[in-house]
């Protein structure tokens, strides 16, 4: 029996600047709910992720802040990831492009490709500031959209319109460095023939058809439009150097970041099988097994590399097995109140930043509300009114009471204890049925990717929870029979086991409290376990507020 495996990754961030709530919508926040339910069911799971410290956009952090890019990025790398941890965002590992063995592992991929005849070296005219003395890949330099006319488009990538720049096409351009205006000169680069592979990226998109269709149809757009051959090489110093030490023509030459970056998924991985001392080489179980599903959380700027560039880079390993998945969401926009809805934005300082939200506020409402909204296809916005509303009128007022009332009844009135089920009514019948289903009803909706429709049919059950308890009153019953007073406590406190359990992958930190008020083994309080009866008699743990109610901020 040939064991399953799922490589779950969420896309790398730049190690130059602080997460905002657009970052964890986007990626981290779908894919610490995937991996959360799949360890729930007992799956295999390698969940990877990582910063990405090379390339344009950290050394252009470096320069802004006098430093150097590796401090930059040691800096940024280590405040991401208290930032992950205080969302209870769980990666099993977090790796860096800058660390061992990322720039090994990423000369082997290189060489590789150019051993299988997927690279070529071409002459090619080039921006260069003359003031600044420097080629201008990517990032150092921007203008006017070719694709789109946005007036803020960088040299990699249109934010506005998601497609990858010809640099040399930017209308207006100018250095980022010094604000000049650049000029042309000539300088060689190492292309990756990406249209060698357009045949076999289509027959792979088009067997998809699980996909989203945002991903889908952008990826046909482009190879309908034709894929160029990409310039994967740029002189910078500030990257892995490409690894043709014969070639007079490499020297000073680095490797794209958009290159290595995704390499990052697996060397991270290989890193990790070495460190857990299962050794480097396992990483290939991960990688090259067609029994392992790798799956690649992204946001919809990331789709171009992922859903292309990625998959033919593995191609040309000719080892490698595709990805099954690239869930990408799209962006998020934010509102603050008394404000206009705008897009996120870093440099306007219009953002929510993570590290300063988890200095107010409890991590399980962010992840609540950023899934309640999450643009999984199309563009949402993060509403800061609806945040502190939806945190009341649903996770206090719904999922919280529900819990708090019944555990708090049970630790009056029955001892503390699990109360015995005696002889059962027709809606104690109804009730337990419909918690019995929950679990696969849920686990359906993750598995299709669809991470807000599963937490609806969870708010739904703690709903129609809160109406069982309020017909069933066992505050009158307790007066008048005790016995069915028991029955409907005890139905009550297995429908919140169910309910903390389904939950779990969204609200981590309230299932935690849940499983401790239930007084739950570890075992019991997993995916499979989900619907089974808890012990009768057992006591209970100490009742615990789940969700804070939160005030409106002042105007
Ligand atoms: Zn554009």
């Amino acid at each position: 029996m040939p064991e399953r495996k799922f490589t779950v990754t969420a896309a790398l961030p730049y190690s130059n600047g602080r997460l905002h709530v657009g970052h964890i919508a986007g990626c981290y926040l779908p894919a610490d709910t995937f991996v959360r339910y799949l360890r729930s069911r007992g799956e295999d799971v390698a969940f990877i992720c990582g910063s990405d410290d090379y390339g344009v956009p950290v050394a252009l952090t470096a320069r802004k802040e006098g430093k150097t890019p590796r401090q930059v990025s040691d800096h940024y790398r280590k405040v991401q990831k208290a930032d992950f941890k205080g969302l209870g965002i769980e990666f099993d590992t977090y790796g860096g492009t800058s660390k061992p063995p990322h720039d090994e592992i990423s000369r082997q991929f290189f060489l590789k490709a150019h051993e299988n005849g997927y690279l070529e070296k071409r002459r090619q005219k080039q921006l260069f500031d003359p003031e600044a003395q420097m080629f201008l890949p990517d990032r150092y330099v921007e203008g006017i959209c070719h694709h789109c006319q946005s007036p803020d488009a960088r040299g990699d990538q249109c934010e506005t319109c998601g497609r990858q720049i010809d640099p040399e096409l930017l209308e207006q351009p100018r250095s980022t460095v010094t604000g000049a205006r650049p000029e042309i000169r000539e300088t060689v680069h190492w292309f990756f023939l990406l249209s060698k592979f357009e045949d076999r990226l289509r027959d792979w998109i088009e067997s998809h058809t699980e996909w989203r269709p945002m991903v889908r149809n952008f990826a046909r757009g482009l190879l309908d439009a034709g894929l160029p051959d990409r310039a994967i090489t740029r002189d910078l110093e500030w990257g892995i150097p490409v690894p043709l030490e014969s070639d007079p023509d490499a020297e000073g030459k680095v490797l794209y970041v958009w290159f290595d970056a995704p390499i990052g998924y697996v060397s991270f991985t290989a890193d990790w099988c070495e460190r857990v001392g299962r050794g480097r080489g396992d990483y290939e179980k991960w990688w090259k097994n067609p029994q392992s599903e790798i799956v690649h959380f992204i946001g919809e700027d990331n789709v171009v590399f992922h859903a292309l560039m990625w998959p033919a880079m593995l191609m040309a390993q000719e080892d490698f097995e595709l990805p099954s998945q690239i869930p990408a969401n799209c962006f998020l926009n934010v509102q603050f109140p008394g404000e206009d809805e705008r897009k996120i934005s870093k440099s306007r300082g219009n953002a929510i930043w993570i590290g300063e939200y988890l200095s107010s506020y409890d991590p399980d409402p962010l992840r609540y509300y950023l899934t309640m909204i999450a643009p999984e296809d199309q563009r949402t916005t993060f509403k800061f009114d609806d945040f502190i509303n939806r945190n009341n009128d649903e996770l206090v007022a719904c999922l919280g009471n529900l819990v708090h009332r019944t555990i708090t009844f049970a630790h009056k009135y029955c001892e503390g204890k699990i109360p015995t089920r005696g002889s059962i009514s027709q809606e104690d019948r109804s009730r337990l049925e419909a918690t019995s289903k929950l679990p696969d009803i849920v686990a359906g909706r993750l598995e299709d990717y669809g991470f807000k429709a599963a937490l609806h049919e969870i708010m739904a059950a703690a709903r129609e929870t809160n109406r069982y308890f309020d017909m069933r009153k066992p505050w009158v019953l307790r007066k008048e029979n005790m016995e069915e007073c028991k029955t409907v406590l005890n139905v009550l406190l297995n429908t919140i086991k169910t309910l903390g359990v389904v939950a779990e992958p969204f609200l981590p930190f309230a299932a935690a409290k849940i499983s401790s008020m239930l007084a739950c083994e570890e075992c019991e309080f997993s995916w499979h376990a989900a619907a089974q009866a808890l012990p009768e008699n057992r006591p209970l743990g100490e009742a615990e507020i789940l969700f804070a109610k939160l005030e409106h901020p002042e105007a």
